[in-house]
């Protein structure tokens, strides 16, 4: 019953969430299509994130492998995910294997990585992924291709408005969404909250 409650909150965090990337859109002058929201749901439940694909959203961000894997077999295969986190190369082929509807890889930090994803998702006979890297407009006139072409993820619970208005394409919204986290005890500080103590 309680967690019933916490699902519903879920959702309607999720819909506050689109109005006000929506309002910030409008306020920055941009449409609000060109913004992407991933719903990160690290350290959340199979069903919360459920509860956020029931309400038709389909768009969400995992950021560690191992949970990653064991999550998304679990969850509807229309779902577009990203992944978010630090990937070694050694990730790269499960993390392929078990997610035949990845979308997208936001963190590809070295050359090895993207040859590695290239060449595994050719291998699999998938549509390409799409990789990020930083610095938008840099990345663009080192590469030679059109700004309109290039993405932007910029902006998190904290902060995704002010990265709207500064021309972000991609938010990745967690906490604002699905509640805090609750990390073990020897995480962060910030992260700890009264129910992690009943963890421990
Ligand atoms: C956890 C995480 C987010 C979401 O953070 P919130 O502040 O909870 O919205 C976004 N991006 C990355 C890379 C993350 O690891």
């Amino acid at each position: 019953m309680a967690a019933q409650a916490v699902e519903g909150k879920v959702a309607m965090a999720l819909r506050r969430v689109i109005h006000r990337v929506q309002a910030a859109a409008e306020k920055a002058g941009r449409r609000a299509e060109e913004v992407r929201v991933v719903a990160v749901g690290k350290t959340k439940s199979v069903s919360l994130i459920r509860d956020v694909y029931d309400v038709g959203h389909r768009c969400f961000g995992e950021n560690y492998v191992q949970e990653f894997i064991q999550k998304a077999p679990q969850l509807p295969d229309d779902i577009n995910w990203h992944f978010i986190g630090h990937i070694q190369s050694n990730k790269v082929k499960p993390l392929l294997a078990a997610v035949p509807n990845l979308d997208m890889v936001e963190s590809v930090d070295s050359e090895k990585i993207a040859i590695q994803l290239d060449r595994m998702v050719a291998s699999l006979g998938r549509r390409p992924l799409k990789t990020l890297c930083c610095c938008k407009d840099e990345v663009c006139k080192a590469l030679g291709i059109p700004e309109d072409y290039c993405e932007l993820s910029m902006g998190m619970s904290g902060d995704f408005e002010q990265a709207i208005e500064m021309g972000s394409t991609n938010v990745r919204i967690g906490s604002t969404i699905f509640g805090p986290r609750e990390y073990p005890k020897k995480e962060k500080k910030e992260s700890v909250n009264l129910l992690t103590s009943s963890i421990s």
